[in-house]
C-alpha cells in the first residue's frame, strides 16, 4: 500500500529525514516510535504531503510521487485525498458541530450532495460511539470524544491510509483508552494504519510491525513481540529503558 524509498526532508540547513525506507502493506498497522525531535511527525507529514520532502520516492497504492522532480498537483491532491491524518490536538473547526466537521471533507473536497454527506457522517459518528453527540460543538465534547470526531471526519473522505500523529498524547489519562479502542477497531476491521504513538500497550496489542526512529533514520523495525522485548540495537535498548 505504501512503500517509501530514500526519504529525506530538509528545513532550511536542518536534515530531519535522512534517507527513510519503509513499506507499509494492505491492512497492516505500523507503530513508529522515536525520540522526541527524531522525525516521527515530519514523516507523517511527508506521507500527506503536508510537507513536501526534498528527495526521495514515496508510492501509495500504485501512484508514485518522485520528489527529486516537481510533484504535480494532481498527485499531492491524490496522497491528500487518500490519507486521513488525525492530529494531537484534534484541529476541529470549532464553530462546527461534530456533524458539520465530519461532513466538511466530503462536500467541500468531493463535492458531495449534502443529504449522502450528512448520513454517512451519522454512521460514522456512531461507529465511533457519538450517536448522541452529532449537534455538540467542539467545545461542548471531552478531549476523547473530540478526538474521535476527530477519526470519524478523517474517515468521511474514505481514505486508504489513517495517518495518526500522536492522538493520544493532549488527553487526560482516563480519556485515552476510548480513543485507542476507536483505532483497535479499525485496525481489525483491516484499515492500513501508520500510528506515532508513545502508547506501548497499543503498539504491543494492534501493530504489525513497530519502526523505531533516532536522528532521522530507521534505526530498527521489527514484530512488536520481538522489538520490545528482544531490541538488537542499543539506541532502540536506551529508549525502551527511558520510556518504561
Ligand atoms: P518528532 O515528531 O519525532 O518529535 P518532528 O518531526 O516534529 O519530530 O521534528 C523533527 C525536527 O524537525 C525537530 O528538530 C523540529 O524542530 C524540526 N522541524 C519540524 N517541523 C519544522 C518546520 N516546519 N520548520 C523547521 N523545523 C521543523
Amino acid at each position: 500500500m505504501i512503500s517509501i524509498k530514500g526519504l529525506y526532508k530538509k528545513f532550511g540547513d536542518l536534515e530531519v529525514l535522512k534517507g527513510i525506507d519503509l513499506e507499509v502493506n494492505k491492512g497492516e498497522v505500523v507503530v513508529v516510535i522515536g525520540p522526541s525531535g527524531s522525525g516521527k511527525t515530519t514523516l507523517l507529514r511527508c506521507l500527506n504531503i503536508l510537507e513536501v520532502p526534498t528527495a526521495g520516492t514515496i508510492t501509495l497504492d500504485g501512484h508514485e510521487a518522485d520528489f527529486s522532480k516537481r510533484v504535480a498537483k494532481k498527485e499531492i491532491d491524490y496522497f491528500r485525498s487518500e490519507t486521513g491524518m488525525v492530529f494531537q490536538n484534534y484541529n476541529l473547526f470549532p464553530h462546527k458541530t461534530a456533524l458539520e466537521n465530519v461532513m466538511e471533507g466530503p462536500v467541500i473536497v468531493k463535492k458531495e450532495a449534502k443529504d449522502v454527506a450528512r448520513k454517512k457522517a451519522e454512521n460514522l459518528l456512531n461507529k465511533v460511539g457519538l450517536g448522541d453527540k452529532f449537534d455538540f460543538y467542539p467545545f461542548q465534547l471531552s478531549g476523547g470524544q473530540q478526538q474521535r470526531v476527530g477519526i470519524a471526519r478523517a474517515l468521511a473522505l474514505e481514505p486508504k491510509v489513517m495517518l495518526f500523529d500522536e492522538p493520544t498524547s493532549a488527553l487526560d489519562p482516563e480519556l485515552v483508552g476510548e480513543v485507542l479502542q476507536v483505532m483497535k477497531d479499525l485496525a481489525n476491521e483491516g484499515m492500513t494504519m501508520v500510528v506515532v504513538t508513545h502508547e506501548m500497550r497499543f503498539a504491543q496489542d494492534a501493530a504489525d510491525e513497530v519502526i523505531f526512529i533516532d536522528n532521522g533514520k530507521v534505526v530498527e523495525r521489527n514484530k512488536p513481540s520481538e522489538l520490545f522485548t528482544n531490541p538488537k540495537e542499543e539506541r532502540t535498548r536506551q529508549f525502551l529503558n527511558l520510556i518504561s
